[in-house]
């Protein structure tokens, strides 16, 4: 008899772990839920617990833990609360795969010690990679663990290497929709406000990425995560505007074939695809139909309006800590622009001026990942 492949789904309230859920309902003879965690949202992950019975839940929040215990404890489910135990839980013997899919830099840790302990990642959280690409890989590499990327371009750029990890790469083309303020100029953009940003044109995702997407800054976190995941160099990896979202990304071999993956935006696919890696499951999402899009077009990306890519391209040529810099800023940019502190442009002029002002280290140690994070917060909040 098949056994199930018991997950963790770290930041299972979210848009990437609802959808994790709804995946793993649907399957349920291939996968059941070891372990939930969330942050602030009680109320969910107690109606996510009751229908899932994982073994363990935590909540981050530590004011909510009473909230949930007293909703838990009758049902034989574990409850703990914190910081250290969204980064210890994943440590079970019986947890066989983590889904990585915390939104930021608070991802990091956990997804880290995930790998120390030997487990498989599905990983969402691109921001563990922006943030600690060389380190975390090279983690993985020592211990043997596989990370299978869930972001859909990666999931695409997977999916054609398959059957193909012994071909060289020439390189790769992301594919970037856009977002809302595609075609737009720099005027406009900096009148932008956030309920316009917020409303993305073929994914429905978290707040955060919503914004990285309108801004770019998503496909520059994309590069610097497709760099670490496929072992690159900067001057193979291609961002190419592609509006309909159809084609999620491309490979170019050494002899110029290009392979290419295609369906409708739906996260489900890529999410399903790495839970059940190497396999494929049947489903019923809906499928692609031709002559609903008769035209899918190609155009350059415009790095002079949208300068965040064009940061996160000079922050993945410096490496060190820069790209953990760009991140940290960019984090502080968009809490700050969803709080209505700072313009639209006015987040990249924080991240450029925070990219000057933090201090650089080539190689940096887990402990410097973490010291700088705090150090650009800092400056970028100073500069706010
Ligand atoms: P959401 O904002 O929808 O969800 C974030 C999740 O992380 C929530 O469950 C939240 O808990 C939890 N969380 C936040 N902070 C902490 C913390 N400090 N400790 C523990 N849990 C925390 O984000 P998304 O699902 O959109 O994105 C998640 C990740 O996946 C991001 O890195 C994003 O870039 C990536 N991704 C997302 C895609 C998408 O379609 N949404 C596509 C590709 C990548 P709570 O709600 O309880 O506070
Ligand atoms: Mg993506």
């Amino acid at each position: 008899m098949e056994t199930k492949k018991r997950i963790a789904i770290l930041g299972s309230t979210g848009s990437i772990g609802t959808q994790a859920l709804e995946v793993i309902k649907e399957n349920p003879s291939l996968f059941e839920v070891e372990v939930l965690v969330a942050h602030s949202n009680a109320v969910l992950l107690i109606e996510q617990a009751l229908a899932f019975k994982p073994n363990a839940v935590v909540i981050g929040d530590e004011k909510k833990y009473q909230e949930v215990n007293n909703a838990l404890r009758a049902h034989d489910i574990k409850v703990f609360a914190g910081e250290k135990a969204v980064e210890q839980i994943v440590e079970m013997e019986t947890i066989d795969l983590v889904l990585a899919a915390i939104v930021g830099y608070a991802g990091l840790a956990s997804t880290i010690n995930a790998i120390r302990h030997k487990k498989p990642i599905a990983l969402a959280n691109k921001e563990t990679l922006v943030v600690a690409g060389e380190l975390v890989t090279e983690l993985a590499r020592e211990n043997g663990v596989n990370i299978y990327p869930v972001d859909s371009e990666h999931s695409a750029i997977f999916q054609c290497l398959a059957g193909e990890w012994e071909n060289k790469i020439e390189k790769i083309y992301l594919t970037a929709s856009g977002g809302p303020f595609r075609g737009k100029n720099k005027d406009f953009l900096a009148t932008v406000k956030k309920e316009q940003a917020l409303k993305h044109p073929n994914w429905s995702m978290g707040a955060k990425i919503t914004i990285d997407s309108a801004s770019l800054m998503n496909k520059g976190l994309e590069v610097i995560e497709a760099k670490w995941l496929f072992h690159l160099a900067p001057s193979q990896i291609d961002v190419i505007v592609h509006p309909q979202s159809i084609v999620h990304s491309l490979v170019q071999f050494e002899d110029g074939s290009l392979k290419a993956q295609l369906g409708l935006p739906d996260m489900k696919l890529p999410i399903q695809y790495a839970l059940a890696y190497p396999e494929r499951i049947r489903n019923n999402f809906k499928r692609f139909n031709f002559l609903d899009y008769p035209q899918l077009t190609f155009e350059k990306p415009d790095l002079e309006t949208f300068t965040n890519l064009q940061l996160a391209f000079d922050a993945l040529h410096k490496g060190g800590n820069m790209p953990c810099i760009l991140n940290a800023a960019n984090e502080v940019a968009v809490q700050a622009f969803l709080e209505d502190k700072v313009s639209f442009t006015g987040m990249s002029d924080l991240v450029f001026n925070t990219m000057q002002k933090t201090g650089f280290i080539k190689t940096p140690s887990y402990t410097q990942y973490v010291e700088t994070d705090q150090e650009a917060r800092r400056i970028a909040l100073h500069l706010l």
